[in-house]
């Protein structure tokens, strides 16, 4: 007998070792336990054997250990245990990286079940590197024919969690299911309670996956009631009209120092529509990286200014909130609109022409006047740190934001409860039916084309010293030309989280070799944040002529002069990542070349040359998809977090589904009076989301 909300120590015939995993876990109740789902499942029933074991596809062999030692190596940090495997097929090389303890786990003659994706090395033949393993004991025979794989935490083992799990299920009944009956028999789904024992304990992988939707469906449904309760508890309070000025308008078009593309207009244009109405709006800017969103930005929050309210322009770091602020100064000069710019480093104010620092009292009172654009990071969603007459909050890069902020923003409202319209521009592409999951109802302006003139941006993929020279060389050529070039490092190892590491030995290497005759500059996380600014000022004014960096000028940031992109180790990085990246040059009418340094052969160099062939962001993130999968098409490995935990992108049938469900339910009850415990549930997600 054993409850959903039990604590987990009321399992029952833990041993005092569980009992620790457990509190290592940092899970309270059966239910958190019960929540963490397999990530895949072994199949045993279906083992192959060493002579039929085909490349690069995920399978598990039943092998016994022939040889296992730890190999020489001259980096000290790494560990490199070798060893081969055999069963009366044949015999295959298995490397595992790090992970010195596997000697004192295994030695030769033991039986275990290994599972991966085999590949061929060059120098040992076919094998596995850094395989999933589990002994095979008759307890894990027995342990039927498909076997659960859980996200591994810490130094919990597979087999450990297997047991616990295994233990919970067996002895839960008592679940509280808050979905409404109806729709669970409407849906065909199973209950909540033969859905945990399908996912933890499935007799065939169809079961576990019947399973494990019932969970998606769970998760998405919650998510929208969440996000349309909001929006109808937004439209209720209803927002601030915002007068269309046409003239000011033509005046604004006519100042610019460049002509707006037609889908510059269309998407400027929808957004002054949408603000007229009482309804908030909620409106997604899609472009490519280089497409021109920011000047749409600045145009929307100049005719909120002309109608005398606010405007909250938020940006995913400092270094872009900065820029952001500069480009508006130069867009909104002609009409003395006040910019105030708000960074952990920094409040600043230019009004009248002039710009002065602030005191923390200062910029409250100048927030409380209101009629301004503040210009900052999420900060600016601190009640304290927003102006007290918000009319339109633009988020720019909003895949970048977690799903929390997003939230938030949703709900943000004015001391008086009126609701600001909500702009977002993002350069990922999402497809429309996702973007309708993720962000609830919303209207989508897309901008297809770049600003005439631009060039495309010619991308090569090269491997080594040997390519590192010609790109090099072209470096300098650029340099002679008067322009600029950026070169981005990725992390080199675990605990250089910031970059500082990778960043500094490449400029040192750089300063007394390759580049030595060239003015150097360095950019990266540890750096504080007025040091950043000061890096990122002096490259945009000309004062070095390269730009060593992490991936921190990833997003958003514009030199226009940066002709000339090198990025080391790109195999590392995901192909929307390269995109974005390489989305920092290619912003002028000048030729712009984004070199590819792969490491060496090994990397999958094909992969990169994807790049080479399009400069389309929606072709490049289709590519990525089919190649990695799903998670990174929607910023997952970007923002290092998923917008769900269960739900991955392939599930657009559930999320329909589900999405469906919950518009009906609202239909009916928009507020969700007569049902507390949605109401609750959905309450829960807005204000965890909200607190985050
Ligand atoms: P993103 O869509 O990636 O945010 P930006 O707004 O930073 O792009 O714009 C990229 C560059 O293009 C900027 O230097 C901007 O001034 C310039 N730009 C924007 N719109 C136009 C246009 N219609 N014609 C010429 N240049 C433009
Ligand atoms: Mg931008």
């Amino acid at each position: 007998m054993l409850a959903w909300q039990d604590p987990v120590t009321y399992i029952h015939g833990l041993t005092a070792q569980q009992r620790r995993v457990l509190k290592a876990l940092e899970v309270e109740s059966v239910g958190d336990l019960l929540s963490i789902l397999p990530r895949r499942y072994d199949d045993y029933s279906n083992l192959v054997k060493i002579s039929e074991l085909p490349i690069g596809e995920p399978v598990t062999l039943k092998v016994k250990i022939k040889t296992l030692n730890k190999m020489p190596t001259f980096r000290r940090r790494i560990v490199i245990i070798r060893g081969v495997l055999e069963d009366e097929t044949g015999s295959i090389s298995v490397t595992w990286f790090n992970q010195p303890w596997m000697l004192e786990q295994l030695k030769s003659g033991d039986e275990i079940y290994v599972s991966g994706a085999a590949r061929r090395h060059p120098r040992f033949g076919l094998g596995f590197s850094s395989p999933l393993w589990e002994p095979a004991t008759a307890e894990t025979l027995a342990s039927g024919n498909i076997a659960p794989v859980y996200p591994l935490i810490g130094q919990v083992t597979q087999k450990t969690l297997r047991k616990i799990m295994k233990a919970a299920v067996d002895d839960l009944n008592v679940v509280e299911d808050v979905m409404p009956p109806i729709v669970v028999e409407e849906k065909k789904l199973p209950s909540l309670l033969e859905a945990l024992r399908l996912v933890h304990r499935p007799s065939s992988q169809e079961d576990a996956e019947r399973g494990r939707r019932r969970f998606v469906f769970d998760e998405v449904l919650f998510y929208q009631l969440a996000l349309r309760l909001a929006r109808n508890l937004a439209d209720h309070g209803g927002a601030p009209q915002i007068k269309f000025d046409e003239k000011f308008a033509k005046k604004f078009v006519a100042g610019l120092p460049f002509e707006l593309t037609a889908d510059q207009k269309r998407a400027a244009w929808a957004t002054f529509q949408d603000m007229t109405l009482t309804r908030p709006m909620r409106r997604l800017v899609q472009g490519d990286v280089g497409s021109g969103k920011t000047v749409i930005a600045a145009f929307c929050a100049a005719m909120v200014y002309r109608s005398d309210l606010s405007t909250a322009f938020m940006a995913p770091t400092d270094i872009l909130a900065k820029q952001h602020a500069l480009t508006l100064q130069r867009f909104f000069k002609p009409y003395n609109i006040p910019i105030l710019l708000i960074t952990s480093s920094t409040r600043y104010v230019v009004e009248g022409g002039e710009g002065v620092k602030l005191t923390i009292k200062e910029e409250k009172e100048r927030l409380t006047r209101g009629r301004i654009v503040a210009v900052g990071t999420h900060a600016l969603l601190e009640r304290e740190q927003c102006p007290s007459d918000l009319a339109l909050a633009i988020v720019d890069e909003q895949h970048r934001f977690g799903v929390a902020q997003r939230e938030a923003l949703t709900v943000l409202e004015r001391p008086d409860a009126v609701v600001p319209h909500l702009l977002s521009m993002t350069a990922t592409p999402i497809p429309r039916s996702l973007a309708l999951t993720l962000m609830g109802d919303l209207e989508v302006s897309v901008i297809h084309t770049k600003p005439a003139g631009r060039l495309p941006i010619v991308t090569k993929t090269l491997v080594g010293e040997a390519g590192r020279e010609l790109a090099y060389r072209a470096m300098k050529d650029a340099i002679k030309r008067g322009e600029q070039a950026f070169i981005v490092c990725p992390l080199i190892d675990p605990s250089d989280k910031l970059g500082s590491k990778s960043v500094e030995e490449e400029l040192r290497r750089l300063r007394i070799g390759p580049l030595k005759d060239v003015k150097l500059l360095s950019l990266h996380g540890k750096m504080s944040a007025a040091e950043k600014d000061q890096a990122m000022n002096d490259f945009k004014e000309g004062k070095a002529d390269v730009l060593i960096a992490t991936t921190v000028v990833e997003v958003g940031v514009d030199i226009p002069n940066a002709t000339i992109m090198l990025i080391e180790s790109a195999e590392r990085f995901g192909l929307a990542q390269l995109h974005q990246l390489r989305g920092r040059i290619g912003r002028s009418d000048k030729r712009c070349t984004c070199f590819l340094v792969a490491t060496d052969d090994d990397a999958n160099l094909s992969r990169l040359k994807v790049l080479e062939r399009s400069n389309d962001g929606f072709v490049i993130a289709e590519e990525d998809l089919k190649i990695r999968g799903s998670g990174n098409v929607l910023g997952y490995e970007q923002s290092g977090r998923g917008i769900f935990k269960y739900a991955r992108p392939e599930d657009v049938a559930v999320m329909a589904q589900a999405r469906d469900v919950a518009s009906q339910i609202l239909q009916d009850d928009p507020l969700l009076q007569s049902n507390d415990k949605l109401r609750e549930s959905a309450e829960f997600i807005r204000n965890t989301a909200h607190g985050e």
